[in-house]
């Protein structure tokens, strides 16, 4: 059973599910709808943590993991999942600074430090809101950015057509001895192991079904994103990458671009403006976030567009080292006094699916009993085209409750 279908539960299943697992995945509202359709959808090799000047452990981690998406995504032999249907809105980001030599020197540095593909290109040949820029460096890191809810479809017909089952409701989880079941809408279903892949709703599964725990197994970082999109006869030109700050880990701003249902453009704007408008009100936040843009984006002219945020945390695995301190890697913890048949999993990024793929893998197949009677293949099969495929989360400047300016 793996519980929540974000990509660390989605993924995990469709491995699973390949390899003749009976699989069941339950999320408690529309598939994605955590973190994984808010997120930015860049596949990072590394670049962003070596803005700071040193090739960090994070992005020793992490290097490998782009290759193996491209991999997965150009149906390649060696690809766990083909995921050939997801959708690429752009094969590379690109780092620009605001002209100030210490954003110079950062960008020369996180160009030399990692094993990404890292060249400096003129403005005419970066994405198209770079193309008016002048005075300034851009890089452009061969790091995609991909669509989220193309994602999430692709592993869901990988999972469906592989004999697993997706289902949407609030799971009731019972272990006890050498029973394990979950109580799902209308039906019982027992399992072997168990899978806790619910993003910020980890800790409270963890609560109900293992109250030992040590705690915190996890921790939050939230975020204030900011959203812009184009009004009529303003189009917004495409942007993909980081403006890079002096000498910091972290960009000013990091954008990625979209469209809206309606066929709008639409800027989803993170970075280090995320992270220190927490505290800001929506308006303030945009207040802020349009200073920032006239600072990095000079040469754009926004005055017509219009502007809007969203929070949300980021959940993670707290680290040895305690918590608060970002995990380089994904976090899983076997669950206390469950360790043989439950594992908590918080990816920490989505580029690192692959590597919580086979992490998972290796675990069940430690782990799973085979069912036996009628109590688990038999089950799953009874469960089989009973419920409807649950929807894929709405994007985030599609959403009814966002609120424009
Ligand atoms: C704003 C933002 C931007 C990001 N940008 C990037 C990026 O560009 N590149 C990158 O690599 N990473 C990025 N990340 C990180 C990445 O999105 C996350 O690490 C990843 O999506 C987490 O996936 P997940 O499957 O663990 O959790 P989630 O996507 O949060 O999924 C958890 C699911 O569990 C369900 N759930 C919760 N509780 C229960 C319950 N009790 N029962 C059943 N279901 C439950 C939820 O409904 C949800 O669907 C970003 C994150 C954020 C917040």
């Amino acid at each position: 059973m793996v519980i929540g279908g974000g990509i660390a539960g989605l993924w995990s299943a469709a491995l699973l599910a390949r390899r003749g697992y009976q699989v069941l995945l339950i999320d408690r509202g529309p598939l994605g709808g955590g973190q994984t359709v808010a997120s930015q959808g860049i596949l990072h090799g590394g670049i962003k943590y070596t803005l700071g000047g040193a090739a960090t452990a994070a992005a020793k981690a992490i290097a490998d993991m782009p290759g193996r998406w491209h991999a997965a995504m150009t149906s390649a032999s060696s690809a766990d999942l083909d995921l050939s249907a997801v959708r690429s809105l752009s094969p590379a980001q690109y780092l620009w600074t605001t002209g100030s030599l210490f954003s110079r020197v950062t960008a020369r540095v996180a160009a030399t430090a990692i094993r990404t593909a890292v060249r400096r290109v003129e403005p005419a040949q970066a994405c198209e809101g770079l193309h008016r820029a002048t005075g300034i460096d851009i890089h452009r890191v061969d790091e995609p950015v991909i669509e989220p809810r193309s994602l999430i479809a692709a592993l869901c017909d990988i999972i469906v057509q592989a004999g697993g089952v997706i289902s949407q409701g609030e799971p009731r989880v019972k272990t006890e001895l050498n029973l394990r079941t979950v109580e799902l809408n209308d039906a019982t279903v027992s399992f072997s192991t168990v899978v806790l892949a619910a993003g910020n709703g980890n800790q409270q599964l963890l609560d109900q079904i293992a109250p030992a725990q040590p705690t915190p197994a996890m921790q939050r970082r939230p975020l204030h994103m900011v959203m812009v999109r184009s009004t009529t006869g303003a189009p917004l030109p495409a942007l993909y990458g980081h403006c890079i700050a002096a000498l910091s880990d972290k960009p000013r701003l990091t954008i990625t671009t979209q469209t809206d249902a309606s066929e709008r453009t639409a800027w989803y704007v993170g970075g280090n403006i995320a992270e220190t408008g927490v505290d800001r009100s929506p308006a303030d936040q945009i207040a802020a976030a349009r200073r920032e843009v006239a600072v990095c984006l000079p040469w754009l002219d926004l005055t017509a567009a219009q502007w809007a945020t969203l929070r949300i945390d980021r959940a993670e695995g707290c680290t040895p080292g305690g918590e608060g301190q970002r995990p380089d890697q994904p976090v899983m913890i076997p669950v206390h006094s469950l360790e043989s048949s439950a594992l908590a999993v918080w990816p920490t990024k989505l580029v690192f699916a692959p590597l919580v793929g086979d992490r998972v893998v290796e675990w069940v197949t430690k782990n799973c009993v085979p069912a036996s009677g009628n109590a688990g293949a038999g089950g799953l099969d009874a469960l089989r085209g009973r419920w409807p495929l649950p929807p894929i989360a709405a994007l985030p400047w599609d959403r009814e409750e966002t609120q424009w300016t």
